[in-house]
């Protein structure tokens, strides 16, 4: 039976497991962390094109988190711009979900362990590399394991792509950092099911109620230059509180109250993403998720494209018995897709940036008229290639290569 290596228990990781468990293939999973290390940490969407994907697999549906079929966009001053679907439901009424990064890990890497696949947590992979017909890879415990191929699944940072290709590129600064929290015991306006978006007039803003009556939030102001980590290390939590309060106190939006009723803001991350990576993979070895195509986060595809890229990669290996073929034909199918979802994250950071007062000012008298509900409809419609992608995991692979 072939036997898969498969390297980061994140998101792409545990799904590319299940995948491969479908498609009758066997695999380990090395996650750098230790299992406890989970913490609440940030929120995030999972877009229905990602949902569909994974219920494709035959994963249930999420208990953690909830529903947020709905967007509704505002400026700075008040002012509601449109208000539209996230995306078109599935059949069966399923819509995007907003959840915890940490519930999302969690129940991913449960599912996968209910399943019979072993998971190993304390295994930071150093090394890999092709043994004629079949991987070897090395871990800084000292141990190594061998398969018959290995799957990057390592995020943005993956060591997997540098193994792939020493001359892969960088990951590409997005001229933003992004900062959120969770805040107990506010009252704010808004329905639950709805995210609400304020373009500030210094920097994004965003929240959304859950089922408990607290809010989540995010903010991603525009920071030009590439802050180093000694910079964003010298920021205290007290000073980063004050400089959002600061950021929002001329905006006509729940923004600052929401803010004064958190406890604990996380520290600025700035975004990244990862626009052509030239080398997807070798004879044995293949990169999935962010650590081949790293999304804005403003995009809000990053998981979903994650979870596509297993169900995919599941069929390929499934379909085409000859592995670096496989993994050649994962790429080809995937390539266009994830190149253009990076590019429209980009362009969705850019929608989003202020960059100074006067574009700001400008922004502010045209978008109204540019972005009304009428447009935002029509927008959501030309974005039916995003969110209404379909993979069928039935559907044989199409072997002409
Ligand atoms: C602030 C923020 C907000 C976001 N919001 C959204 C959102 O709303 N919607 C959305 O879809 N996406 C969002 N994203 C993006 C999303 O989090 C990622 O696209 C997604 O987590 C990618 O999954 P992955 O499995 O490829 O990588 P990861 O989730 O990063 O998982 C990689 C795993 O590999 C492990 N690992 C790393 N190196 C090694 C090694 N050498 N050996 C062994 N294990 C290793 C890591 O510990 C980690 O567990 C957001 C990202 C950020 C930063």
């Amino acid at each position: 039976m072939t036997t898969a290596l498969i390297i980061g228990g994140g998101v792409a990781g545990p799904v590319s497991a299940l995948s491969l468990q479908r498609a009758g293939i066997q695999s380990v999973v090395y996650e750098a962390y230790d299992r406890t290390a989970d913490g609440i940490g940030a929120n995030l969407v999972l877009a229905v094109n990602g949902y569909r994907a994974l219920l494709e697999l035959g994963v249930g549906h999420l208990t953690a988190g909830f529903d947020i079929p709905r967007y509704r966009y505002f400026l700075g001053n008040g002012r509601v711009l449109a208000g539209v679907r996230n995306g078109n439901p599935l059949p069966d009424g399923t819509v995007a979900r907003a959840i915890t990064r940490s519930d999302l890990y969690t129940a991913l890497r449960d599912e996968a362990i209910n399943k019979g696949i072993q998971m190993e947590f304390g295994k930071r992979l150093v090394d890999a590399e092709v043994t004629g017909d079949g991987v070897v890879a090395y871990f800084a415990d000292g141990t190594e394991a061998r398969g018959d191929l290995l799957i990057g699944a390592d995020g943005a940072h993956s060591a997997v792509r540098r193994i792939i290709d020493p001359n892969a590129p960088a990951l590409r600064y997005g001229g933003m950092v992004t900062s959120s929290g969770y805040a107990r015991g506010v009252d704010v306006p808004g329905e639950r099911g709805t995210e609400f978006m304020y373009l500030g007039k210094r920097a994004f803003f965003s929240y959304i109620h859950d089922d408990q009556g607290d809010i989540w939030w995010y903010v991603s102001p525009s920071w030009p230059d590439e802050p180093t980590q000694a910079e964003l290390a010298a920021i205290t939590p007290q000073q980063w509180r004050a400089r959002l309060l600061r950021m929002f106190e001329k905006d006509d939006s729940p923004a600052v109250k929401i803010i004064n009723a958190t406890d604990e803001i996380t520290p600025p991350r700035p975004i990244y993403d990862l626009p052509h990576v030239p080398r997807w993979c070798n004879e044995r070895m293949v990169v999935v998720g962010d650590a081949c195509h790293a999304v804005s986060p403003s995009g809000g595809q990053g998981v979903s494209l994650s979870i596509e890229d297993a169900v995919q990669l599941g069929r390929c290996l499934r379909d085409v018995t000859d592995i670096p073929r496989a993994l050649a034909h994962y790429e080809e199918i995937r390539r266009p897709r994830v190149e253009k979802v990076v590019h429209f994250g980009r362009s969705a950071s850019k929608s989003i940036a202020v960059h100074g007062q006067g574009r700001r000012v400008a922004r502010d008298l045209f978008l109204p008229i540019a972005f009304n509900q009428k447009a935002a409809e029509k927008d959501l419609e030309n974005m039916s290639w995003l969110y209404d992608h379909t993979i069928d995991w039935d559907a044989p692979v199409a072997v002409g290569v």
